[in-house]
């Protein structure tokens, strides 16, 4: 293993299962997921409908627990938390921005009420918790560019509002991770980059490490890492550098496909790139100094 050389991440996950049983069905959601995420990290996830991503995020949200394998948020063990520990995980820890807006916000709270309500939870109570809490909930509300939403309620937003405000409600408790199913799935693309614009303010500003699970194209191109799952595992990986040309000073960005060998040896190669060269079944593999070739099979044996 070298896994012990490894610097340590802000979550690990490590052959992650989880299998629901439902009338006798089983259906293996995680099939052995191995991720890494660094501190200050912000990254995308992305993958199929049905590919296991609500599942991962809900096991990193600390409401549900994994059949198998090993997940670590911010030090803390997801599967051996007390009930104690999970609330205050839940609380303190993780951050967390549902797609549905309404699963979000309390519907009779104003934005700054929305806000100060995590912060009571958190049990952060003084003599001037109301006064700090109402201070806490500005500032928040004035770094996502919303402080005009301070007392409005959800039903007088617009829903770029309300995701931005359901950010700040997420930020609250100042935690170590954020963590976002589809926030962007409701809205319509122009709305969809202000959201990612205060997930990176978030980011750069209060060094949050966030986890985007997302559809948009749009905007998994725009971090540096997207981590693409496909029944159940981690599968490919894009990695997104900026060049600047010696030459003329302009700057690209250099876009870089990998993909994750696990311990048996195991790698998924893209569908697309599979396609492309026609391969099935048995592939020829070659031995370079510095790299290892695939290729069809062309043995011309059955
Ligand atoms: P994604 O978010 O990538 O669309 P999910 O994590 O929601 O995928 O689902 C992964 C698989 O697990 C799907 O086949 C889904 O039907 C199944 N699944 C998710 N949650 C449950 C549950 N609570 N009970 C039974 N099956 C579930
Ligand atoms: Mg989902």
């Amino acid at each position: 293993m070298t896994t012990t050389h490894a610097p340590a991440g802000m979550i690990t996950c490590d052959r992650l299962v989880r299998i629901f049983s439902t009338d006798g069905i089983e259906v293996q959601a995680l099939q052995g997921l191995d991720l890494l995420v660094r501190e200050g990290e912000l990254m995308a996830l992305v993958g199929a409908s049905g590919s296991g991503k609500s599942t991962l995020m809900n096991i990193l949200a600390g409401l549900d627990t994994p059949t198998a394998g090993a997940a670590r948020v911010a030090g803390r063990d997801l599967l051996t938390m007390s009930a104690a520990d999970r609330l205050s995980y839940r609380r303190e820890t993780v951050g967390f921005v549902w797609q549905q807006t309404s699963r979000n916000l309390l519907p009779y709270l104003t934005a700054a009420q929305n806000i100060a309500l995590p912060l009571r939870l958190a049990g952060r109570a003084r003599r001037t918790a109301r006064r700090a809490h109402a201070r806490r909930a500005l500032e928040l509300l004035e770094l996502l560019r919303v402080a005009d939403c301070r007392d409005r309620r959800p039903h007088e937003m617009s829903g770029g509002q309300q995701q931005r405000v359901a950010i700040a409600v997420a930020l609250a408790n100042d935690p170590a991770v954020l963590l976002a199913d589809e926030p962007t799935g409701e809205l319509d693309s122009h709305t969809a980059s202000e959201i990612f614009d205060a997930f990176r303010t978030a980011n750069e500003t209060l060094g949050t490490t966030i986890v985007i699970v997302t559809h948009d194209q749009a905007v998994a191109g725009e971090v540096r890492r997207t981590v693409a799952i496909r029944d159940g595992r981690t599968s490919t990986e894009v990695l997104r550098r900026s060049e600047v040309d010696a030459g003329t000073g302009r700057e690209t960005v250099v876009a870089r496909e990998y993909a994750m060998l696990d311990r048996a040896g195991r790698l998924q190669l893209p569908a697309d790139y599979v396609r492309a060269l026609d391969m099935r079944d048995r592939v020829a593999l070659e031995l370079e100094s510095d790299h290892i070739a695939v290729r069809p099979d062309d043995s011309g044996e059955p």
